[in-house]
């Protein structure tokens, strides 16, 4: 079970529990990061901490650390549970205090957690593609804070899964968003285009990575609100997140996209992604 660090203290696992009043556990009164690492080092780590710090002022939470701070004891965790390939899940809430919607005293101190998961990277998908589903985006109106409240993209992963899909592509009317833990892009005519990152999305750290790679290599890319037509008729079609990498998606509600197999401007996007994976963290194996 390892280690996990609570409140800046590394302690036993199985040590770490959640008050029943945590406002986290009550009320989902808190913000969280997925972190990867590869080959023992973090990836985009200044990035995903900077969104930490972001979200939990966003609400209202002052962390009791700083971003340098973080990133050392996060990387200490990670040395104690000898995490080679995974991802370190972090949170904070607004802390423990007797039930109540109103926002407790400043003195209460918020409950940062993180832990370490070991994970391989999703190589079977990436190469073969995945399918989705279509779904109603049914979420609140701050997507873009990551916050601990996730039953509008549980609701919406859980549909895909009982479809034996991998990812639900989110839409409001006919304005495709968001998966319900990716972001969504799709290629037409050699542009890539994906949903601009303003409060109906979340900002991917893996989006900004895949839009700064397009810039680069002259990959045209445009940033703007794109149609279901317009999903049904691109080129090519794939999503983005921490975990998955580019994954290309290649049959949605049951049709299957044009060639049925990953497309060309998303295969060079994988390759530039692994490149700059090797860059910042070492060559991978697998
Ligand atoms: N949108 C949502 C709703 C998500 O949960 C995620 C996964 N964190 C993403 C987009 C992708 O973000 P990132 O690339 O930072 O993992």
């Amino acid at each position: 079970m390892g280690f996990a660090l609570l409140n800046g203290e590394i302690i036993e696992r199985s040590e770490a529990k959640v008050d029943v009043e945590d406002r986290g556990y009550q009320f989902g009164d808190g913000v969280y990061e997925v972190i990867r690492v590869y080959n023992g080092k973090l990836f985009t780590a200044a990035e995903h901490l900077k969104r930490f710090s972001k979200s939990a002022e966003s609400i209202g939470i002052s962390l009791q650390f700083s971003s340098k701070q973080l990133l050392e004891m996060v990387e200490e965790l990670l040395k104690k549970n000898n995490l080679e390939t995974g991802n370190i899940y972090m949170q904070v809430t607004r802390g423990i205090a007797p039930r109540n919607h109103v926002f407790p005293a400043s003195n209460v101190t918020p409950t940062l957690v993180a832990y370490t998961i070991k994970s391989s990277r999703p190589i079977d998908n990436l190469k073969s593609g995945v399918k989705a589903i279509l779904t109603e985006d049914i979420r609140w109106l701050r997507c873009d804070i990551k916050s601990l409240n996730l039953l509008g993209n549980l609701l919406a992963k859980q549909k895909a899964s009982e479809k034996g899909c991998f990812e639900a592509i989110q839409h409001r009317g006919q304005d495709v968003t968001e998966g319900s833990s990716s972001n969504i892009f799709i290629v037409k005519d050699g542009t890539v285009i994906t949903h601009e990152s303003n409060n109906l999305i979340l900002k991917g750290i893996t989006k900004d990575v895949i839009l700064d790679l397009c810039r680069k290599n002259n990959i045209p890319v445009i940033e703007r609100t794109f149609s279901l037509t317009e999903l049904d008729d691109a080129d090519e079609v794939f999503l983005s997140s921490t975990t998955a990498e580019v994954m290309p998606v290649i049959e949605i509600n049951g049709k299957i996209m044009k060639a049925g197999v990953p497309g060309k401007v998303t295969r060079k996007l994988q390759d530039l992604f692994q490149k700059e994976i090797e860059k910042q963290c070492g060559v991978l194996v697998s």
